[in-house]
């Protein structure tokens, strides 16, 4: 059995096909899946990170883009660390969304989880129709972290867990602080 020093709960949310189900893919075990498969209910898949001196156990959490029943939603982010929103470059209305879905998703998450956006499908680059800045713009905004990736050819998709197992330990060490 692998040991960790510290579990953490990272939810996927955006649009149905933004990339959601392979990222978490990709991240776990590589590989890609260029069909498309809607998530059924919530999938999950752990994966043991380092980070510094600390091995983190994510807990990688994808829930279905059409759960709409808000008890159903609520039980998903409770006791989520990071949420992160995903959105397709290639897809305007995906990145149109994200306003929409932070506010959702800071009602129902708890007090202290910290947010990440990814702009998904980077390989697609001659699709591309959200500008980079236009996106990290709106990040500054809601006060999160942009990144980019490509859960097909798996660049930048090891940063978004990285960078949310960063956010983990801070948010740790800051409860610490508090206390
Ligand atoms: P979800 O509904 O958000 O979970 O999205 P999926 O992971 O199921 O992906 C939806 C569709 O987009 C599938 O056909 C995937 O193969 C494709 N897809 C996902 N990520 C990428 C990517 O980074 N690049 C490309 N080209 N296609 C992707
Ligand atoms: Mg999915």
């Amino acid at each position: 059995m692998e040991t960790f020093d510290v579990a953490a709960k990272i939810l996927l949310v955006g649009l149905p096909g933004v990339g959601k189900s392979n990222l978490m893919y990709q991240f776990s075990d590589n590989v890609f899946f260029s069909e498309y498969n809607s998530t059924v209910g919530v999938e999950f898949k752990p994966k043991v990170v380092q980070h510094g001196d600390r091995k983190i156990k994510l807990q990688i959490w994808d829930i279905a883009g059409k759960e709409k029943l808000r008890a159903i939603l609520q039980s998903y982010y409770k006791g989520a660390a990071v949420v992160v929103i995903v959105f397709d470059i290639t897809n305007e209305e995906s990145f149109k969304k994200v306003p929409e879905i932070v506010s959702s998703a800071r009602e129902m998450a708890d007090e202290g989880t910290r947010f990440i956006l990814v702009g998904n499908k980077l390989d697609l680059s001659e699709e591309r129709v959200v500008k980079f800045y236009e996106a990290k713009t709106l990040a500054q905004d809601l006060g999160m972290l942009y990144l980019e990736a490509s859960a097909k050819d798996g660049l930048g998709v090891e940063t978004i867990f990285m960078e949310a197992a960063g956010l983990v330990l801070s948010s740790q060490a800051k409860k610490t602080e508090d206390e």
